[in-house]
């Protein structure tokens, strides 16, 4: 017998057909003497169809009044999942994120796991039922409902699999595994048997949406093993964990395409030291993410300040830095038709000239640079949106990667 935690993203649970091909999973494996904690999403595109209502009736929602509102997404599907089981003679119960005692701290839209209380979980383990937990959402010590921000459950279930001390954590979605690339955009992307959390979390912090990122920053602090897999066949799936075989000997893993991205250009502002500190620290109080800074060297007494926010949090950016601009000067536009591209590999720590490779691939194909930025095992670059999927065969085929892989 082995304790399993498994998740089932949103196109897995789409229908009631595709919920009641969940259950039936689900009891397999529960017939063959599993225990079994199971994390829903709420079914494809409920989620932004909520955003879109929220945005239809108030410019900008507020924050608490959104996790409300996204919280029952996932709500529907437990309790469907949990009555498709019962439909076939499974003893299952459904938990929200607050009956499951997943405590999450006050940050409203994004917050963080603090602690989960797994007593109940484990009395109706006990029991011998089937737990069906709702992803992506929390509780905070005022008792708020809390959500743990888009693509949650992931995170949802690698913190339970911890909190539970599981056997096993598999994660369900629409693809065989972890590709080299997004397999829905670069057809000959390969499939891989593993991946180490160092290389996961960059591409999935770089765009691979396959994994929230902060559920594999996760699994790597709490060394929480995981498979990703197919929920529609029985295909084995990706490893994820600490280590890998060969892991130097491959210069890139993969290739990660982000189009959530907004350009802030701050143009004119003073050129003094607390300008730059002024600017960040009015997004950082807001909690807004900012990657790929560049500052030009300064004319006149005023510079020019870039870098790049998730579209999804531009709005936001505008609000938070009226103040700071009106102490710092400085004039804000934005670009909204940028993509991030980004090939990712541990092999990079130790060998030069993937750079060369890249932007030589991209020059060919007729793609413009607009900002780089590299780490020991990443290079990004940010390009026109409408270029980024060609870009990521590009890519893709540079460095070989259609042989990569199982
Ligand atoms: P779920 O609803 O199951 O959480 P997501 O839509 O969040 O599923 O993530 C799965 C999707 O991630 C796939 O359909 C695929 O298009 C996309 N994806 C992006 N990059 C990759 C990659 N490197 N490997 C696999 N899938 C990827
Ligand atoms: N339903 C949430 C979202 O769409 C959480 C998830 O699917 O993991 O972001
Ligand atoms: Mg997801």
């Amino acid at each position: 017998m082995a304790r399993i935690v498994q998740k089932y993203g949103g196109t897995s649970v789409g229908d009631v057909e595709r919920i009641k091909n969940v259950a039936a999973r689900i009891k397999a494996i529960r017939d063959a003497g599993n225990e079994l904690v199971v994390v829903v999403s709420a079914r494809a595109g409920v989620t932004n169809e909520l955003i879109a209502r929220a945005k239809a009736v108030c410019a900008i929602p507020s924050e608490r009044e959104m996790d409300q509102l996204l919280a029952i997404g996932e709500q529907e599907t437990i309790a469907l999942t949990a009555m498709a089981l019962h439909g076939i003679g499974v003893d299952a119960v459904s938990y929200t994120g607050a009956q499951a005692g997943i405590f999450t701290d006050k940050v409203f839209t994004k917050a963080k796991i603090r602690t989960i209380n797994a007593k109940p979980i484990e009395k109706d383990l006990k029991a011998g039922r089937v737990i069906i937990v709702a992803g992506f959402q929390g509780i905070n010590d005022d008792g708020q409902v809390t959500t743990l921000g888009r693509g949650g459950s992931d995170l949802t279930a690698i913190a339970l699999a911890a909190a539970v001390k599981a056997d096993k954590c598999e994660i369900y979605t629409d693809v065989d595994g972890v590709y080299t690339a997004d397999p829905r955009v670069v057809k000959d992307a390969r499939k891989l048997e593993e991946i180490s959390y160092d290389e996961m979390l960059e591409l999935a912090s770089l765009g691979s949406k396959v994994m929230q990122s902060r559920s594999v920053e996760f699994a790597a602090k709490y060394n929480v093993v995981f498979e990703v897999r197919s929920s529609f066949n029985q295909n084995p799936g990706t490893i994820v964990k600490q280590e890998v075989a060969y892991m130097e000997k491959v210069l890139v893993r993969g290739v990660a395409v982000d189009k959530d991205q907004a350009k802030v250009l701050i143009s004119n502002i003073a050129d003094k030291p607390g300008s730059a500190a002024t600017v960040f620290k009015a997004l950082a109080n807001a909690h807004i993410n900012v990657d790929m800074i560049v500052q030009n060297v300064g004319r006149a007494g005023l510079a020019n300040l870039t870098f790049t926010v998730p579209l999804s949090e531009k709005d936001k950016a505008v609000r938070a830095l009226e103040p700071a601009l009106k102490e710092v000067g400085g004039e804000v536009t934005f670009d909204e038709k940028i993509a991030k591209l980004s090939v990712v590999g541990v092999g990079m720590r130790t060998h030069s000239g993937i750079a060369a490779t890249l932007f030589e691939a991209l020059a060919k194909a007729g793609v413009n640079i607009e900002l780089i930025s590299t780490s020991e095992i990443k290079i990004s670059v940010i390009i026109a949106r409408d270029k980024a999927d060609d870009a990521a065969r590009v890519a893709h085929a540079a460095f070989q990667l259609d042989q990569l892989g199982s």
